[in-house]
């Protein structure tokens, strides 16, 4: 802004100009916001046509991947023993995870399933088998160390 009586520059806000002193227009009043009595229409029951909203088929979870129980499955049974029985049991701890999510054990998670606990009986039967076979050798070498200590003594 410029002053009104000396035409100096001065401060878009300023009351009185710098130069001369004269008094500037009063910095402008905040305009109020007029309260003007509004008359409010009572609000009319408006008839909301009901919206027909077509159904629509969204499955409540996508699938989950069967591929871990699968290769899990099939490996337990592959590596049955102490491998086997651990991957036994990953696979059951993933067949848990795949039916919680709601999903239907079908198909590949089925096949994988079945494999995992084919592979557990099959583990816990070559663990047992092994422990046997060891209690005989073990049994053998007790026996069969004092046959052998009677037969090379004469
Ligand atoms: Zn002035």
């Amino acid at each position: 802004m410029y002053c009104k009586n000396c035409g100096a520059q001065l401060p878009d806000n300023a009351v009185f100009c710098t130069e001369c002193g004269a008094q500037q227009a009063a910095p402008k009043p905040q305009p109020q916001p007029k309260q003007q009595p509004t008359y409010q229409q009572p609000q009319q029951p408006v008839y909301q046509q009901p919206v027909y909203q077509q159904p629509q088929y969204t499955p409540v979870v996508a699938t989950p991947d069967a591929g871990p129980i699968f290769v899990t499955g099939l490996l337990s049974l592959i590596f049955a023993g102490l491998v086997g029985l651990i991957l036994a049991i990953v696979n059951k701890k993933k067949v848990k995870e795949y039916t919680a999510t709601g999903a239907q054990l079908t198909g590949k998670a089925k096949a994988g399933s079945i494999l995992g606990n084919l592979g557990l009986v099959f583990s816990i039967i070559a663990l047992v088998t092994i422990v046997i076979y060891f209690f005989v050798i073990i049994i053998g070498l007790i026996a069969g160390g004092t046959y052998a200590s009677s037969y090379y003594d004469w």
